[in-house]
């Protein structure tokens, strides 16, 4: 870690990612001599390529901008490279590295054969009219695509990256390569897009979530559950809840939340996705359809009692306060829907006290694997059925969540789910870094 920290002293987000691994990883490396003395660690937190470049687009009002697009290619040792890109004004190197490192553990644990990688750039899509948009996705991918292709790097969705923004992408990729393949995943129904891609990161993490209640003869009907964000993950966790019998409270964005006792049912439910898909609105107008729920501006939503909590914005957006709260109230699961979401404190809080605790890249590798079917269909050229889709997705969740109780249960019975992904997520690509040599 010292080494580590000196060379990315500078990347808080990055350290706190590779800090959680090394704290369950380098104990079994100790202990398994074939992974010992290689270094195999040091190589993996070192991305193998790191790409970054400018970004110029006009606006409707003809003034030009300046963004930075980057791809961080973290590690192709167990296939092609893949992960989302987020536009978001907070990107930067630091938590694109987090989000690579963490994609490398993640797409290991869904048993396909995936690599990890993560781009984006740090412009906001927010308030922006479609046509900006446009300008800047073709911009941006005028530069990105030397650097993918189905074979290399196959880029998807992330924060600020949806549907509307993945069309644009491969429309100008095909354009310039005037080759119709798979190289983004998260695409339309009608071009190549698999069913269920929409749903599959919300989908797994419920799906998730009820395995591990399932290990306490429970499960997910009849719960109380916290939601936060509002987005394409949210959306579909809140979704799948309500089919599994759960009473969803509240969703966010970076605004506030909304708090709504009566619960959001199937039909406030279809508001709140017209509402941020279409009208690209802000969730405190849920209260001028529905007014007797509450909003509470500039707050997280960990504050209100519940038996279960999916955070599902954004990394660190659930601190060590936040989490005693949780478990003051009674929360007895947490399955995280965002990409490390949970600061550490709030993960030794929860692990501490012994609730079930899922750290995204075990609950929220749902997204990822159905990208994987997605490249499937697309190399077969053709496409499963919603059920085929959702049966698979439902196995792959079951099977990471076999593999963390495999590495991660205790002498006591608690199963330590950090612990059984890091490791399961390592061995199969320190395995295969070892048999390919020094590289
Ligand atoms: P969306 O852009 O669809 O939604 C993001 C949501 O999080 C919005 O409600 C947004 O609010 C909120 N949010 C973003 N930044 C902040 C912030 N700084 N503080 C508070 N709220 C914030 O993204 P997704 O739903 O796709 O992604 C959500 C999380 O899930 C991310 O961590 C992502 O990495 C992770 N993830 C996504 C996958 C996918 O398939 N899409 C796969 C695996 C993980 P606002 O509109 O106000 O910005």
């Amino acid at each position: 870690m010292d080494e580590v920290r000196a060379r990315n002293g500078h990347e808080p987000e990055f350290l706190q990612a590779v800090q959680e691994v090394a704290d369950t990883v380098i104990p079994y490396i100790a202990d398994n001599e074939i992974y010992n003395g290689k270094n195999i660690l040091l190589r993996m937190v070192e991305p193998e390529r790191l790409i970054s470049f400018r970004v110029a687009w006009v606006d409707d009002d003809g003034e030009i901008h300046v963004n930075r697009g980057y791809r961080i290619q973290m590690n192709s040792a167990i296939g092609p490279y893949k992960g989302g890109l987020r536009f978001h004004p907070t990107v930067n190197a630091s938590i694109l590295k987090f989000l690579a490192f963490e994609q490398v553990f993640k797409n290991s644990l869904t048993t396909l054969p995936m690599g990890g990688g993560k781009g984006g750039s740090d412009f906001d899509p927010k308030g922006k009219s479609d046509d900006e948009v446009m300008r800047f996705c073709h911009a941006f991918m005028a530069e990105l695509f030397r650097h993918i292709g189905p074979f290399t790097d196959i880029p998807a969705g992330d924060i600020g990256v949806g549907a509307r923004e993945i069309g644009f992408l491969f429309g100008k990729y095909k354009r310039i390569q005037n080759e119709f393949t798979g190289v983004l995943t998260g695409k339309g129904l009608s071009w190549g897009g698999s069913k269920i891609r929409p749903e599959a990161t919300g989908y797994g993490t419920v799906y998730f979530a009820q395995d591990m209640l399932l290990t306490k003869n429970d499960d997910i009907d009849g719960k109380k559950v916290v939601i936060s964000g509002s987005g394409n993950v949210a959306q579909f966790a809140a979704e799948k809840t309500l089919q599994l019998g759960g009473k969803v409270v509240t969703l966010s964005d970076s605004g506030g939340y909304i708090y709504d006792k009566e619960g959001i049912d199937k039909e406030k439910l279809a508001f709140v996705m017209d509402l941020k898909n279409n009208k690209r609105g802000r969730i405190s107008e849920y209260l001028d359809k529905y007014p007797s729920a509450e909003y509470h501006k500039g707050k997280t939503p960990w504050e209100v009692p519940c038996d279960i909590a999916l955070p599902c914005a954004t990394q660190n957006e659930l601190n060590g306060e936040d989490a005693k709260t949780l478990i003051k109230n009674g929360c007895i699961c947490v399955a995280e829907g965002a990409n490390m979401p949970s600061a550490l404190e709030a993960v030794h809080t929860f692990q501490d006290a012994k609730i079930l605790f899922a750290p995204g890249k075990a609950s929220n590798a749902g997204g990822v694997a159905t990208s994987g079917l997605e490249m499937s269909q697309n190399s077969l050229r053709i496409s499963w059925t919603r059920e085929e889709v959702d049966e698979r997705l439902k196995g792959i969740m079951k099977d990471i969540h076999d593999s963390c109780i495999e590495h991660g249960l205790e002498e006591d019975g608690y199963c330590n789910y950090v612990k059984g992904a890091n490791i399961a997520g390592f061995v199969k690509v320190a395995d295969a870094m070892l048999a390919q040599g020094v590289i």
